[in-house]
């Protein structure tokens, strides 16, 4: 196992804690995330840019894994953060991201959201319509500001991705479709409260090929080249998230390949460039940890009924995804394998982690590890069920820290209230 797990005299120990401390320690499920990791993982993509020579922003995308604690650890390193709603805006500017370190994406910001963003002085909208665009116009001319903008493009291009993560296409909701960026762009030099400062472009996640970047860079080339021969001046382009992780041993793109591209494409256009990375900095530095509540065999299938469920992991429930799952106390040589359906406690018949899954002998009390878990997991996480929020530790060498608690019912409920009219 790379990603800073390893078995240790048999227990399964990330950096220099075991899961069995933690498991013990703040009670299961919980994530736990390895420092270690997220920070290699962004000294990878680092010098793979200063290598480029290009002027580039690595931008946190947020919504991967929005803890403070994993934005603060960023922010540290010299990142930025791109962020999707007003509340990520929060997040990152508590995290100590400076706001001209933001970009705001997105395709409904709401007029308190743009408000705000204006207020604390964002560094880039990311406009995903001309509605947008007048309204940002509109809201920054109210406080006497200008606004800087980039246009996010909709180059039409298929990421060759899950369904349900692909961004690109031109009957996807995302982007300003590439031909009606020309005009836009006119149309935009005559509000005097935006400042265009360039492109956008961000065709989904989990992207596996360099084939489907490299049709959306040389598309957006194109545009750069074909704006700039009407006077346009473009500083800066935003070239989105999408980098992979591998969750089965298949083959991702290499970051160092991912910015070759770049610098092949687009290297000569004298932009300055802005990333935002958000599974490949944080994906496979969490692992879920959870145990196993009960076993049943079941018209010839055999069922671990474990404590995590959909609402702590929603990726296997949302978009079929597959995690591997391993013993927190390695498998003795030899040990049998017998294929298991894991499964949640939740009453939906989707709370199924896998299914027919070969795993050594499970018993009651075992504890399992869900892998690769540190992007849109418990950023997903919910209180379905009634079932207390998920909590997070941070490992840090041979220490760690809770860095979220689990935030039970009464918390959720306190908030509720009798209705007085009824
Ligand atoms: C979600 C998102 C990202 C991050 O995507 P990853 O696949 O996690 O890298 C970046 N930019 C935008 C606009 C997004 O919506």
């Amino acid at each position: 196992m790379d990603r800073n797990i390893e078995y240790r005299n048999g227990q399964m120990t990330m950096e220099s804690v075991t899961m069995r401390q933690i498991a013990a320690a703040v009670g299961t499920p919980c994530y736990v995330y390895s420092a270690a990791g997220m920070e290699r993982a962004y000294r990878r993509l680092e010098a793979a840019v200063l290598a480029s020579k290009i002027p580039t922003t690595i931008c946190f995308a947020v919504k991967a894994n929005p803890n403070l604690a994993v934005i603060n650890l960023f922010s540290k390193l010299g990142s930025g953060a791109d962020v999707v709603s007003g509340g990520e805006l929060e997040r990152a500017l508590r995290a100590g991201i400076a706001a001209e370190r933001i970009v705001f994406s997105g395709v409904g910001k709401t007029r308190a959201e743009i408000a705000r963003a204006l207020e604390v002085g964002i560094g880039q909208f990311n406009v995903e319509s001309p509605s947008e665009l007048a309204m940002i116009n509109r809201l920054a001319a109210a406080v006497n500001l200008v606004a800087p903008v980039v246009f996010r493009v909709n180059p039409d291009v298929d990421a060759a991705t899950h369904a349900k993560i692909s961004t690109g296409k031109k009957d996807n909701k995302f982007g300003i479709a590439i031909d009606e960026i020309p005009s836009l762009w006119q149309l935009a030099l005559k509000l005097p409260n935006v400042k265009l400062l360039g492109l956008a472009v961000h065709i989904g996640s989990q992207i596996n090929e360099l084939g489907p970047s490299r049709q959306a860079f040389i598309k957006m080339r194109e545009l750069v080249l074909n704006l700039r021969s009407q006077g346009a001046v473009i500083e800066r382009l935003d070239l989105g998230g999408g980098l992979a992780i591998s969750y089965r041993g298949e083959k991702t793109v290499a970051p160092e390949d991912f910015i070759a591209l770049i610098s092949e494409v687009i290297g000569d256009l004298g932009c300055q460039l802005i990333l935002e990375p958000g599974r490949y900095l944080v994906g496979d530095s969490g692992v879920l940890l959870t145990e196993v509540l009960y076993r049943k065999s079941q018209s010839g299938r055999e069922f671990a009924i474990v404590d995590a469920a959909m609402n702590d992991l929603m990726r296997p429930a949302l978009y079929g995804s597959y995690h591997h799952i391993v013993p927190v106390a390695e498998a003795a040589d030899g040990a049998p394998l017998t294929p298991f359906d894991i499964v949640g406690p939740i009453c939906e018949s989707t709370d199924s982690f896998t299914s027919g899954r070969e795993l050594p002998p499970l018993a009651e009390g075992d504890l399992l590890a869900f892998l690769d878990a540190g992007a849109y997991g418990a950023s997903m996480s919910n209180g379905y069920n009634s079932r207390p929020l998920v909590p997070e530790v941070m490992v840090k060498g041979d220490r760690f820290d809770v860095i979220r608690p689990r935030i039970g019912a009464e918390e959720f409920y306190k908030f509720d209230k009798l209705c007085n009219e009824c």
